[in-house]
């Protein structure tokens, strides 16, 4: 019988996490048995992609650097990633606006849900509003100085810490393009090696996705609160999923347009990472598939997905700041506020700003919406209003984050001349060969 694709079998474990998980909401104590016998698996699962980010952007950078032998190629195609990410950034921002005042979403919240779900998460919120304070007492420069690690080995004790393992590895892959070539091989040859294991690993890692999925998802389901306040919540919940879907559409045109790559190619190409963003709703545990998914199946050339990637993960989160923008004017609604249009102009470039500051971990966005409440003046209180739906709509925003980075990735590389034919055309050789 032939093997079902990995895709395939990581959908099947989503949609079975979701029946059981369901099935043992019913029953007294399955809440517990999922908790305690199902989702370390899921944990574990998690760890392992995690426990390769570091080394895989330092290999990974180190190698892309380094593979360019030439600086002034590292600037240009330095300032084009970048001038595309923030590109990408404004439009989803945009988007969300546009559809949050079209549906309105906020207006059909009444005064007494409003309270209920404000008493309901308001712990919750407070645990927010802290970790967004902390980030708002330093100065305005500090996100510049914690660029730059004061001790790499400290650095690299924490998957927080990856902008400053990016620094590290481009500065390092910059003195090794510097050195003469003979002095620098061994150093190179050793990272081109460390990076094939690495990746070689994440193979690995992925046959043990669908349970993985099956496991995150069964405890999602277990550990989400009461189908009343969700449905409170619908018309919001429809507003950032139908915005999503959009600049997933936009993405798409964007590939059609650049790179002349068709839907279907780029679509079946990512989607093993966009189903691993989904479950995981980490963009940094997603990196290690989304280098492998769009170097071997998009045709990218490593040293444009090296660089251009792990930058991504970071620093680009279309999802996240659509979300933003969507929610800050939702609650404003729900509060019976009317927000001008310059503060709604302000809310594009605090959105944008607040995405990039935000960590590519599970809920991060929310952190950082703080920010940009506090912007527009709109009570950090609404936050309350949302919690509910927001682990969902972190799945589905962190699937449109990692789908922007392969994106901006292809374009990239188009533009710089690096963008061939894939290695791998059949979905599950690498896995195979695994076997
Ligand atoms: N979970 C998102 C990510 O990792 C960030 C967020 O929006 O919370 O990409």
């Amino acid at each position: 019988m032939k093997k079902l694709a990995l895709h395939w079998q990581i959908i099947l474990g989503m949609v079975l996490g979701v029946m059981v998980g369901l099935l043992m909401t019913n029953f007294e104590g399955g809440k517990e048995i999922i908790q305690d016998w199902v989702k370390p698996f899921g944990r574990i699962f998690i760890k392992c992609l995690k426990m390769i980010a570091i080394p895989l952007i330092l290999a990974a950078l180190i190698k892309g650097v380094s593979d360019l032998r030439d600086i002034s190629k590292l600037s240009k195609m330095g300032g084009r990633t970048i001038f595309i990410y923030i590109t990408t950034t404004v439009i989803a921002v945009s988007i969300g606006l546009l559809l949050v005042n079209m549906v309105n979403p906020g207006k059909s919240i009444t005064e007494s849900t409003r309270t209920e779900m404000v008493e309901n998460y308001s712990g919750d919120t407070q645990k927010y509003k802290d970790t967004a304070k902390k980030q708002k007492d330093s100065g305005p420069l500090q996100a510049l100085e914690d660029i730059v690690p004061d001790n790499i080995f400290a650095a690299a004790t924490s998957n927080r810490n990856m902008l400053q393992i990016i620094f590290f590895a481009i500065f390092f892959g910059i003195g090794l393009i510097l050195i003469p070539e003979e002095k620098g091989k061994t150093v190179k040859d050793f990272f081109d090696g460390f990076n094939e294991v690495i990746l070689k690993m994440v193979d690995i890692i992925m046959l043990a996705a669908p349970y993985g999925v099956f496991a995150l998802l069964a405890a999602i389901i277990v550990e989400s609160p009461s189908v009343d306040l969700f449905k409170a919540l619908g018309w919001y919940a429809f507003t950032v999923v139908l915005g999503l879907l959009l600049m997933i559409f936009v993405y798409i045109i964007i590939v059609l347009v650049f790179t002349k790559k068709k839907p279907n190619f780029f679509i079946n190409g990512i989607s093993p990472a966009q189903l691993l963003a989904f479950s995981t709703s980490s963009s940094a545990a997603t990196l290690p598939v989304t280098m492998e998914r769009v170097t071997e199946h998009l045709g990218v050339e490593e040293e444009v997905s090296s660089f251009v990637l792990p930058i991504g993960a970071t620093i680009n989160m279309d999802g996240t700041s659509l979300y933003q923008a969507v929610a800050a004017v939702f609650i404003a609604q729900a509060f019976g506020m009317n927000l001008e249009f310059s503060t709604q102009l302000g809310i594009i470039a605090t959105a944008t700003l607040a995405s990039i500051g935000s960590a590519a971990v599970p809920g991060a966005g929310m952190v950082m919406l703080v920010g940009v409440l506090g912007y527009a003046g709109i009570p950090e209180a609404g936050l309350a209003l949302i919690f509910a739906v927001d682990r969902p709509l972190d799945m589905c925003r962190t699937v449109v984050n990692v789908t922007g980075d392969a994106t901006v990735s292809m374009v990239v590389a188009k533009s710089v001349g690096k963008l061939g034919e894939p290695k791998i055309k059949n979905w599950d050789d690498e896995y195979e060969a695994v076997k």
